[in-house]
């Protein structure tokens, strides 16, 4: 039977593994076998929110071994170390648990097909102290950390008369960085109404970014406009044309000589791929990215897939495809097709990918959504409160339609939407 192992359950992986799971694995015509570093999934893109609370992982972590029992795959947990490309074997560093004890030992998988898609680390450009003093959003215990860190503070430093601001600092106003900004805002509303004791201006959140204006990344000015205003509305002091050089206990030193004070800190300034991709025998970029052909297929080994932000993938205008979770997506379910073709003819012609722009969205919590869409028309459509929250929201359950199908799906949603109106707003425990 053609095995095939898939290394990252994220936002492309998991969509990978609901359709190759259904149509291969559960009817016993290929043996699948999926690899993470976590137990659970949580779609990357809700980090932000899982970070402050508004995201309960009891009700949106999807648990790789249910998951794969129902679907068709087998789950096996560990972080990739190595590839042996003569024997196709994938190999497992030990694993260990907090406190440095080994719970199992380096292992190995053997495949006929493998496919990476294990996506990116936020890149701390060598700048000192960022790995240090920063809280990152890379991962879903990373955020569950946070959390913590966030809660005790607004606790702490409500009690606390010596303490005039709980001050924070996002470094990189991309999705990322303007979304975890706005969600402090809404966290402490609701940590306000209940009960805990934060004045008005308690939180004082301050989002650097090198380049001119925020969200630099957003080619439409009126939305950028839009998230700039609801920012500053909110009172997140912003500093734009700031490099941060320097990270200390205690702040941010910056290239014009400012020091920005800050009790927590959160890196979310650009990515890469992770460093261990850069050690297994395939070609990489500078950003540790594989080189794909554009059919996602490894340039130095037709068995090798990869896709989203850990793939470097040509397109026909000379561009690379970008980090996105729209680019992961459709890699992944192209990636799925070529397996179900290579099956059953390893020489079967496989298409290529067309990165197909098909917009995005912003979402500043409860307090404002923008985005484009419709990209077929130029320029696209710009949207702005409600129904762009209603797409946002879509896209999310979307995502979770592909993992669990339709049936299953559409009562999993309804499930948590009744959980979400039934518990707290906030996790705060
Ligand atoms: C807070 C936040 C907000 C975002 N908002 C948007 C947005 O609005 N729009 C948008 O398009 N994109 C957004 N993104 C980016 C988007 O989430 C990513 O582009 C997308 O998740 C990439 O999907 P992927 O499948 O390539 O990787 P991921 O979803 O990152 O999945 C990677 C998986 O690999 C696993 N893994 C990592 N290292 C290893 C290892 N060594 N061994 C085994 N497993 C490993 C991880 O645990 C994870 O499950 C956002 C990201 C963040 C953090």
């Amino acid at each position: 039977m053609t095995k095939i192992v898939v290394v990252g359950g994220g936002a492309g992986g998991m969509e990978l593994l609901g359709k190759i799971g259904r149509k291969l694995g559960k009817k016993g015509k290929a043996e699948i076998t999926l690899v993470d570093v976590c137990d659970h999934h949580i779609w990357k893109a809700l980090l932000h929110e899982l970070a402050t609370g508004s995201l309960d992982e009891g009700i949106n972590a999807v648990d790789y071994r249910v998951h794969g029992a129902n679907t068709g795959y087998r789950f096996e947990q560990g972080a990739l170390s190595g590839i042996d490309r003569i024997n196709r074997k994938v190999i497992l560093a030990p694993m260990t648990d907090k406190d440095g004890i080994e719970v199992l030992p380096e292992r190995q998988i053997d495949y006929d097909y493998l496919v990476l898609g294990i996506g990116a680390v936020t890149n701390d450009f060598g700048i000192p102290g960022v790995k240090e003093h920063c809280n990152f959003l890379d991962l879903t215990t990373q955020a569950m950390d946070l959390r913590q860190k966030i809660l005790t503070r607004f606790l702490q430093y409500a009690k606390n008369p010596d303490h005039d601001h709980f001050e924070i600092a996002i470094v990189g106003s991309g999705a990322t960085g303007v979304e975890m900004a706005a969600e402090m805002h809404h966290a402490a509303d609701i940590l306000r109404g209940y009960g805990y004791e934060i004045s008005p201006d308690l939180l004082k959140v301050n989002l650097i970014e090198a380049a001119d204006r925020v969200m630099p990344g957003l080619e439409q000015d009126s939305l950028q406009k839009a998230v700039d205003t609801q920012l500053r509305d909110l009172g997140i002091e912003i500093h734009t044309g700031t490099m941060v050089t320097e990270v200390t206990a205690e702040g941010m030193k910056t290239k014009c000589g400012k020091f920005i004070q800050a009790d927590l800190m959160i890196w979310a300034a650009g990515v890469k791929a992770p460093e261990v991709l850069s050690t297994l025998d395939l070609q990489t970029n500078k950003a540790n990215q594989i080189k794909v052909h554009q059919n996602c297929q490894s340039i130095d080994d037709p068995r090798i897939f990869s896709f989203g932000d850990c793939a470097e993938c040509p397109q026909p205008d000379g561009s690379f495809t970008p980090p996105r979770g729209q680019t992961a997506r459709q890699m992944a379910l192209l990636i799925g097709d070529h397996l179900m073709k290579l099956r059953k003819d390893d020489k079967a012609e496989l298409k290529p990918y067309v990165y197909h722009n098909l917009g995005g969205f912003v979402n500043m919590s409860k307090f404002h959504t923008v985005g484009n869409m419709f990209t077929f028309m130029k320029g696209g459509v710009n949207v702005h409160g409600w129904p762009a929250r209603f797409v946002y929201t879509t896209l999310y359950r979307r995502h979770m339609l592909a993992i669990h199908g339709p049936v299953k799906g559409v009562f999993m949603l309804a499930l948590n939407g009744m959980q979400r109106w039934m518990r707290p707003e906030l996790k705060i425990w």
